[in-house]
């Protein structure tokens, strides 16, 4: 269930079952205005909902202003250890500030900052990492590091209620993929408040993605958590933007863009279809509609896999196919049928949304694929359909099960289903 509470960072609703967010970081100098207005623009343009800026000095804080002000989506600012960041950080038109209350420097120093976030309606995401938490939990933490996380994150909610102050989220940081899972899905049950998710120091792009896209996608199918950020090692903080992305499309929790979807290629395959796929996913950055394009790399299958797409490429040696929501439009030499497709797509944007259709090519293409189509071939899709039947055969709840959560329905009962 998504949580009861809802906040607002600037002007995007976070929690209450609204869309979940997408956070980055800029990983520049904050204070260096350029650099970083220029990251914050990145970052709009891949689909950033809210962006964190790094607030450790005073000419940070002094640069929030700015930054603030022209910033395309709503900025929070992050700070640890320093209560008088904080202020400066609420007082410079910070949409949100970060900061744990564990090391701020007392409960005192705390109520100094939820007294200033009150006066201007400014709400905070609260925290607790798994690297700092309390003495008193120390023992707690060796016995069940799960628990010992998720009481920290309550008292700290607890703290803040004491202090009448309950316009905030709440995140819960550990390196550990089953921790945060564990950890999220508890204290998503005892409090009412937004949850911030996230893998923290994740890793590479590579490894990082995935295991965010493990930690991060089983809560959010769980209908768990309200905003997400993806951390990365890389300079370039759109691509955590565009990784988050890629888990919300693929949870249908929101769409954005073009879907790409691509056959695993095997034995079958007769030509550079490595190179095509990286070519049309390039392709496709330029589109905004969330159009869905598939590449087979055989025909021997026909076009029933990728019968969904709206577009869809399949090749051969020397010859391909261009095909769109399971029909044959044109037959194309292979080296044409990236450029061919894009010119279909064209098409179809230039007709208002109308696959264009010339009767003869599509003949042709129909021809095409009568010679190329295999039906007594054991393609690895036909055998993942046979498994799936007999496994349906042997326990038909599952099957059941697989049925329910069918491309109509997204998996998360209670939140809006979104475009971006
Ligand atoms: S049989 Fe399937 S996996 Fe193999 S190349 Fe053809 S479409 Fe791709």
């Amino acid at each position: 269930m998504p949580s009861q509470r809802q906040i607002h960072v600037g002007d995007v609703p976070i929690g209450g079952g609204a869309p979940v967010a997408v956070q980055t970081m800029t990983k520049t100098e904050t204070a260096d205005l350029s650099a970083t207005m220029a990251q914050i623009r990145r970052v709009a343009e891949a689909g950033a909902d809210i962006v964190r800026v790094a607030v450790p000095r005073e000419q940070d804080a002094e640069a929030l202003r700015t930054i603030v002000r022209d910033s395309p989506i709503p900025v929070i600012a992050d700070i640890h250890f320093n209560h008088t960041l904080a202020l400066k950080a609420l007082d410079a038109g910070a949409h949100c500030v970060r900061l744990n209350p564990g090391n701020i420097g007392g409960p005192e120093k705390v109520a100094e900052v939820t007294r200033r976030a009150t006066e201007l309606g400014t709400p905070l995401r609260v925290g607790v990492n798994s690297g700092s938490l309390p003495k008193h939990l120390r023992q707690l933490e060796y016995d069940n590091p799960v628990e010992a996380l998720v009481t920290a994150a309550v008292e700290t909610v607890e703290l803040m209620e004491s202090l009448d102050f309950t316009n905030f989220k709440v995140s819960m940081k550990s390196t550990s993929v089953p921790n945060t899972i564990a950890a999220n899905r508890l204290l998503s049950q005892r409090i009412p408040y937004p949850l911030h998710l996230g893998v923290t120091e994740a890793g590479t792009k590579w490894s990082g993605s995935l295991k965010s896209a493990v930690g991060l996608g089983t809560l959010l199918a769980d209908g768990i958590g309200d905003t997400i950020r993806i951390s990365l090692s890389t300079f370039h903080a759109e691509e955590e933007v565009k990784v988050a992305w890629e888990i919300l499309k693929a949870l249908k929790l929101r769409e954005r863009g073009p879907v790409l979807i691509a056959c695993p290629t095997c034995g079958r395959l007769q030509f550079d279809m490595d190179s095509v796929v990286a070519e049309v996913e390039r392709r496709l950055e330029a589109y905004e509609d969330p159009i869905e394009v598939s590449v087979l790399g055989c025909a021997v299958n026909g076009i029933g896999e990728a019968r969904h797409a709206d577009f869809g490429i399949t090749g051969a040696k020397d010859m391909g196919m261009i095909y769109s929501r399971g029909e044959p439009l044109k037959k194309v030499r292979t080296e044409d049928l990236v450029d061919e497709l894009f010119a279909e797509i064209d098409k179809y944007y230039a007709a208002g949304k109308q696959v264009v259709r010339d009767e003869r090519a599509a003949a042709e293409a129909q021809e095409w694929l009568a010679e190329n189509e295999d039906a007594t071939a054991m393609t690895p899709e036909r055998m993942a359909a046979m498994e799936a039947e007999a496994a349906g055969e042997e326990n038909p709840g599952i099957m059941r099960r697989v049925e329910r959560l069918d491309e109509s329905q997204s998996p998360v009962a209670g939140r809006r289903f979104t475009r971006a």
